[in-house]
């Protein structure tokens, strides 16, 4: 073997030894990538960008001409991302109910109609935004992405990681727990 392959062998090898132990990455630039969960279906990733106001999930769907990926996008704001951590215990005990064949559901309201949601009929955790129709009804609008419940686990272990990678991510002060909070008149807790 001469030097050179060698050392494309050897780079081959930590390039595959990153990839394969380090779910999370943070590059030069300080954009935080989170690998939820990679199959021949689809692979996801939580990314954070320094300075950013939101979460991506980033869910890369092969196409159907089996060319270039397609990717799903879906951006949640840092306070509605911070309810959605303080939440997670809950949403992961729902998540092994549904596992186990329990009947179960989720409806979380992470703010201004977005909802963390999970029920029996699929065994995943939808992020989805929702809107007010003409009658006034509350509807789950196309806006939104999943989770398996295996991605769901893998955030589970690393939220916490993840989250303090996020520059301010613990001073966020969420609305709700103002002591002068008004509910009726605040947009993010009752939307229009
Ligand atoms: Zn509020």
């Amino acid at each position: 073997m001469s030097i050179f392959t060698e050392c494309l062998f050897d780079m081959f090898i930590l390039v595959r030894t990153v990839i394969l132990t380090n779910v999370m990455i943070s590059d030069d630039k300080g954009i935080v990538r989170l690998t939820l969960g990679a199959s021949n279906e689809a692979e996801t990733l939580l990314i954070y960008s320094p300075n950013s106001t939101v979460v991506c999930i980033n869910r890369h769907l092969p196409s159907k001409n089996g060319n270039a990926m397609r990717v799903k996008r879906h951006m949640i704001q840092l306070r509605r991302w911070k309810v959605f951590s303080n939440h997670i215990e809950s949403v992961v005990k729902i998540g092994n109910q549904l596992q186990e064949g329990i009947d179960s559901m989720l409806k979380l309201h992470l703010g201004n109609h977005q909802f963390a949601t999970m029920n029996s009929e699929y065994q995943i955790l939808q992020f989805r935004d929702f809107y007010r129709d003409e009658n006034g009804e509350v509807r789950p609008s196309l806006r939104g992405i999943h989770l398996t419940l295996d991605e769901l686990a893998e955030l589970h272990a690393h939220l916490d990681e993840f989250n303090d990678k996020i520059h301010g991510f613990k001073d966020i002060q969420l609305c709700v727990n103002k002591p002068d909070h008004q509910p009726k008149k605040c947009r993010e807790y009752n939307p229009k």
